[in-house]
């Protein structure tokens, strides 16, 4: 272990640059999102890579990527319909109307 520098055994992991408040009563918060520490006023910006590791999530998802949806809508005449948002983008809807017109009014309760 090395004692000369301890700082380096508590580097924290961080997803983002940290960025730091401003100085209050000789210490500032550094950090990012969820992940705050306090350190000396003087700290600079470029000081900060002894208390942090940037790691960054892996890749962001394709921006084509849509959260699938899926909701049971109650029709007029009794019973329901599911309507569905897929992961291409592509809406579907069980209701007899989506099945003539390929789209129906329960598809904007998905963007609702
Ligand atoms: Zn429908």
């Amino acid at each position: 272990m090395n004692l000369d520098n301890p700082n380096q055994e508590t580097r924290l992991v961080v997803s983002c640059p940290p960025v730091m408040h401003p100085p209050r009563d000789g210490f500032r918060l550094a950090g990012c999102y969820g992940t705050w520490i306090s350190v000396p006023a003087h700290t600079k910006i470029e000081d900060l890579s002894r208390y942090f590791i940037v790691r960054p999530f892996g890749a962001p998802p394709p921006e084509s990527r849509v959260e699938p949806k899926t909701l049971t809508v109650a029709g007029s005449r009794g019973g329901t319909y599911t309507v569905r948002l897929r992961e291409n983008g592509q809406t579907t809807c069980t209701c007899p109307g989506f099945g003539y017109r390929r789209t129906c009014k329960h598809l904007t309760l998905l963007s609702a």
